[in-house]
């Protein structure tokens, strides 16, 4: 028994880094996950063998989370499987840096469609079943750099920001059917994405976190599981940083 027991999840982008440990701990805590993916089928079936392994029903849907066709399709299909879905966690992202003066047109629309249409895609089918059921969670995984902005990272920083207005919206639509509307925004996290900073970067990144270490997926993941269960049902439309103090 779990506090998330015969939950229906969907996690997109969860094959890899931090939509890898949000699908395992909320299958750890007794949830049936879904997850989406762009192109890395492997791991995504990895995650699916260790949700299985949990006893919980998993499957992988491939697709572009940037669109609304293929967005609406997957989470129509869980629902015809299982008739309800009740956790949806908005995690599919990807980073295009660059000064604005180099930045191109395509490095700002796949990074806004990536990370901030792909909310609308996936929350806009996910709202239908959730407001029939009168209850729901969604919880939207932003970043600080849609907080503070940061240098480099003009089209990321705004699709983050604009995740955080969505989510924001999204708790003050939906509150009166019983549907909690949150983000986690992580610091720098050991994933794929913050693999490119070099022992340097890295050394000067942790002299200013208060915690002075970066995170682990498995410690975004846990928030996100909090804001998921029940424990998390009088919490909408809030913001958490879960970046080791490095933004206060
Ligand atoms: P990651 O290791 O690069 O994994 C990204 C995930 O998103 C993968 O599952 C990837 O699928 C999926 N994805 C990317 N583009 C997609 C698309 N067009 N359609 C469907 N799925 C797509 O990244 P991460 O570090 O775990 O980041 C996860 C989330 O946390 C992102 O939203 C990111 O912005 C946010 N975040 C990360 C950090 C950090 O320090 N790592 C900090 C703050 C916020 P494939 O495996 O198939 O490519």
């Amino acid at each position: 028994m779990g506090i998330l027991d015969q939950q229906i999840a969907l996690v997109t982008g969860g094959s890899r880094g931090i939509g890898r440990a949000i699908a395992l701990a909320l299958a750890d805590a007794g949830a049936h996950v879904m997850i989406s993916y762009r192109s890395a089928t492997a791991e995504a079936n990895s995650v699916v063998a260790e949700i299985q392994k949990r006893g919980r029903k998993s499957a992988a849907f491939q697709s572009d989370a940037a669109s609304f066709t293929q967005s609406k399709e997957i989470v129509e299909k869980i629902v015809a499987e299982y008739a309800r879905l009740d956790i949806l966690v908005n995690n599919a992202g990807i980073t295009k840096d660059g000064l604005l003066m180099r930045m191109t047109e395509e490095d700002w629309d796949v990074v806004l469609n990536t990370n901030l249409k792909s909310a609308f895609n996936f929350s806009k089918a996910a709202i239908r079943p959730m407001m029939s059921q009168r209850s729901g969670k969604i919880v939207n995984i932003t970043s600080i750099a849609g907080v503070t902005g940061n240098a480099g990272q003009a089209n990321y920083a705004a699709s983050k920001a604009g995740m955080i207005g969505f989510t924001k919206s999204l708790a003050k639509e939906l509150g009166s059917r019983n549907i909690q509307v949150n983000a986690v925004a992580p610091g720098f996290v050991e994933t794929d994405m913050t693999a490119k900073l070099n022992d340097e970067q890295r050394k000067k990144l942790e002299e200013n976190i208060p915690l002075k270490r970066t995170a682990k997926p498995e410690e975004i993941a846990a928030v996100v599981r909090f804001f998921a269960s029940p424990d998390a049902n009088y919490i909408t439309g809030q913001v958490l940083c879960v970046d080791g103090g490095l933004v206060m």
